[in-house]
């Protein structure tokens, strides 16, 4: 069923009586030629592509719980591109560009939302730093402009500029960036994967990946075994748990990330701020809610739910900022499972068993590569070889020292 203005028309004429299922609830087959392993935003994204850039059709996602459970629909909804290292740069400018046609793309609205992403410096360095990194985005064809205390004010009047302890001195904005309903990617690719043929399973924990010989020959399931002649594992937090069932270590931790959302106010943002003195960023809903975040608990752990001192730091940043979100009483607090990478990049790559393939280490930056992580991870499994701008997530890079370290901390996953 094609979504349409005309359909929202005839179906309010007959009773909303004739909206058809989003996608099918299918038995698992016995085989498939590739089974994705994780319906979360990558591993649905990367079903789609399959099946509309490649032909490829006769596929399964299995997802242990249901389809947007996952760190897809816990995210804080922030896309940008604002890259500095050519390794990372030129795959995010890629997704930006998939989102600005996405909605059209899978004919489902996602609510794009391209309202800006402003970030703060509070120092000349910074200023220098944030030029730097203007510079590489705009040579990568990406958007980039850096203002001044007037010109952040003139967008963002309700920011402290009198009495902060950290001035704002500017800005490095990227105009295209902003937010996107983040379940509703995950719903618009399973609708689209599932329209062309792809198995979308839930309710089915992949508890085994068969190998024999070196080969990957499919995985064992909640639901049974099924096999295939390759297996793309996409599974986010849940990476080192599950790549662990092929005998396989990982360069990654998993931390658990909080997110945040006040009542609804009046606008007060109209696009995303993040500060730069400590880990903080902010942005309005359409409902009006101020959701926020900021850095990852400090200990590795799978549980969905974090810690105080957090919460803590997390309300220092905002009140370093932005007063009066003092004010605005909270609403609701959750936490996801953070692949965090040694180097803060992610992998999407073939591993050392042949039919094996793994894509993560996403970190909390992950919401935004969905588009591009699919497209990539499509193209790897469909031609063998990597995608263009995905050349360096590759999983051996720590043994060549090719690291792709955007933030300059070294093998600190909860610094990145
Ligand atoms: C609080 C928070 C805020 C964030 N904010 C942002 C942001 O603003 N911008 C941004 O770009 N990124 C953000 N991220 C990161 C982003 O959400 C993730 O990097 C990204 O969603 C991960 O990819 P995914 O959607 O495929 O993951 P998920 O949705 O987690 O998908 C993985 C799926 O695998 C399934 N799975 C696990 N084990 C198995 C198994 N054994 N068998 C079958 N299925 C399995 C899980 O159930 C899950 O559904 C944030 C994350 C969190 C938690």
């Amino acid at each position: 069923m094609k979504y349409s203005a005309l359909q929202i028309f005839i179906q309010g004429l007959t009773g909303n009586k004739s909206w058809k299922p989003v996608w099918r609830e299918p038995e698992p087959k016995s085989g498939y030629d590739i089974i994705v392993v994780g319906g979360g935003g990558h591993g649905l994204a990367t079903a789609y592509y399959l099946a509309k850039e490649f032909g490829i059709t006769n596929i399964a996602v299995l997802e242990k719980g249901w389809i947007g459970g996952g760190n897809v629909g816990r995210n804080t909804t922030i896309i940008r591109s604002n890259y500095l290292l050519p390794g990372n740069q030129p795959f995010y400018e890629l997704s930006m560009k998939l989102w600005e046609g996405l909605e059209q793309d899978f004919n489902y609205n996602a609510m794009v939302s391209q309202r800006g992403i402003l970030n703060l410096f509070h120092s000349d360095p910074q200023h220098d730093a944030f030029v730097r990194r203007a510079n590489a985005m705009r040579m990568a064809g990406a958007d980039a402009q850096i203002l001044d205390t007037d010109g952040v004010r003139e967008l963002y009047p309700y920011l402290d500029f009198e009495n902060a302890r950290f001035p704002i001195k500017g800005g490095l904005l990227q105009p295209r960036g902003g937010t996107v309903r983040h379940d509703a990617v995950a719903w618009g690719y399973a609708r689209g994967a599932d329209s062309r043929g792809v198995d979308i399973i839930q309710n089915c924990e992949v508890t085994g990946i068969k190998i024999r010989n070196g080969i990957c020959s499919g995985v064992e399931t909640t639901r049974g075994t099924i096999s295939a002649k390759k297996v793309a594992v996409c599974v986010a937090g849940s990476s080192s748990r599950v790549m662990e069932k092929a005998g396989l270590r990982l360069p990654i931790e998993s931390h658990v990330l909080q997110a945040f959302v006040t009542e609804g106010l009046k606008p007060v943002l109209p696009g995303v701020v993040t500060f730069g003195a400590g880990h903080f960023y902010v942005s309005q809903s359409d409902k009006g809610g101020l959701v926020f975040g900021g850095d990852i608990d400090g200990y590795n752990t799978y549980a969905q739910r974090g810690n105080l001192p957090v919460v803590e730091d997390v309300c220092e940043g905002g009140m370093a900022i932005m007063p009066l979100i003092g004010r605005a009483r909270l609403l609701r607090m959750w936490g996801g499972v953070m692949d965090m990478s040694m180097d803060g990049s992610p992998f999407i790559d073939k591993t050392s068993i042949e039919g094996l393939h793994f894509n993560g280490g996403w970190c909390y930056g992950g919401f935004k590569a969905t588009p591009a992580s699919g497209m990539c991870y499509a193209h790897l499994l469909a031609t063998g070889k990597p995608h263009p701008v995905a050349t360096e997530f590759r999983l051996d890079r720590f043994k060549r020292g090719a690291m792709i370290d955007e933030k300059g901390v070294g093998a600190q996953p909860n610094l990145h």
